[in-house]
């Protein structure tokens, strides 16, 4: 009956299918995306996130933007 996925809270968060475009860096209101140290893709900083869903909302043109729990 343990709910073990219940726990945290709601964040955007970038696959390793992104092309590193920006799109989704350029419309985060909470400055709460980056590139990678390596450059060779974008990151969700989940403290930063406000789950505001911009980024979600088909801005990112290969579909690399999902929710996760932290
Ligand atoms: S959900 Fe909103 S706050 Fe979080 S990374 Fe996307 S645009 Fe930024
Ligand atoms: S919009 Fe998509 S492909 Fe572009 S940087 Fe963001 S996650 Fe990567």
């Amino acid at each position: 009956m343990s709910k073990p996925e219940s726990k945290g809270k709601e964040v955007a968060k970038i696959t390793s299918e992104c092309i590193a475009c920006g799109a989704c860096e350029a419309i985060c209101p909470d400055d709460a995306i980056s590139i990678s140290d390596a450059g060779d893709k974008y990151v969700v900083c989940p403290v930063k996130c406000t789950y505001c869903k911009k980024c979600l909302e088909g801005v990112c043109p290969v579909d690399a933007i999902l929710t996760d729990r932290v």
